[in-house]
């Protein structure tokens, strides 16, 4: 199967217990992640009386605007991300504050039935649609002849399991970048934002931005307040992007 776009799945978000002895003057909608961020803000200068009369969304507004981004780190987000390929999730992983993965393992898991991700910039081009998907089949033929040859080779390693990863490991040198790949990521807001903005610009590699702007969207969704500074437009190369506001609060 060859996968043109991400799947992303909220595996978990905040769930905020509100403190009965220490209640908060709350205004306007929000979600349990953003009255999080707000409570945590509110205790340092202990005004959960609200003075100013903000909504949540007014006062992460201004959280943001004065760059005090370390009240957005309480409330985590983890997603499920599936039909990326093994080359976003290297680039992915590079960013460390904040973020946790955990990551299909290609030593252990089968990947004789591995699907592909498309390079968006080859979709809708025949011709390199086909020659592509030559070139990753063949790869996938070739996994397949390796693992098969490892798994006579090392027949005298008693225990199958470790005959297996032992074959895996080797064979999996042969499997593209396109390999499709699931990977668990959980970050804090902040560290979300950052990780953002990075990805979601013009700048970024293609597969990773789309990615990005998908997953902006689930989090806009999930917590508006804290990615409302982030606009989506279309770029000059027809692709979607976002650019931001608040730069690294
Ligand atoms: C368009 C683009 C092209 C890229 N090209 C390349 C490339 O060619 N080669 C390559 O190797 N990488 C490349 N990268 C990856 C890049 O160098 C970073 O590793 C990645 O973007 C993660 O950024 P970060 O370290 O700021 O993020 P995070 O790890 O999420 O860190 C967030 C912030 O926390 C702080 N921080 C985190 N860790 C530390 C620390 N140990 N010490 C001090 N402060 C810390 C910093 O302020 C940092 O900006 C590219 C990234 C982009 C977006």
């Amino acid at each position: 199967m060859f996968h043109t776009e991400p799947r992303i799945t909220v595996l978990s978000r905040p769930h905020f217990a509100e403190p009965a002895h220490l209640p908060v003057q709350w205004m306007g909608e929000s979600t349990d992640g953003e009255r999080l961020a707000e409570f945590a803000g509110r205790l340092c200068y202990m005004s959960q009386k609200n003075p100013a009369s903000r909504t949540t969304r007014d006062y992460l507004e201004n959280i943001k605007k004065q760059g005090h981004g370390s009240v957005l780190e309480h409330a985590n987000y983890s997603l499920l991300l599936e039909g990326v390929s093994r080359s976003l999730t290297h680039e992915l992983v590079r960013h460390r504050a904040g973020f946790a993965y955990s990551q299909l393992s290609q030593r252990y898991v089968d990947e004789s039935q591995a699907e592909f991700v498309v390079p968006p910039a080859i979709i809708g081009d025949a011709a390199l649609e086909g020659a592509w998907k030559a070139q990753v089949t063949g790869a996938q033929a070739a996994y397949v002849a390796l693992v098969d040859e490892l798994m006579t080779r090392y027949a005298w390693v008693d225990d199958k399991v470790h005959r297996r990863k032992m074959a895996r490991e080797a064979a999996r040198g042969v499997l593209p970048n396109s390999t499709e790949t699931k990977i668990v990521v959980t970050g804090n807001a902040r560290a979300w934002r950052t990780m953002l903005e990075l990805r979601s610009s013009e700048a970024a590699e293609l597969e990773i931005r789309r990615c990005a702007v998908a997953v902006l969207r689930v989090l806009a969704h999930e917590a508006p307040a804290f990615f409302s500074d982030f606009e989506i437009y279309q770029a000059a190369d027809r692709r979607e992007a976002a650019r931001i506001s608040f730069h690294k609060v």
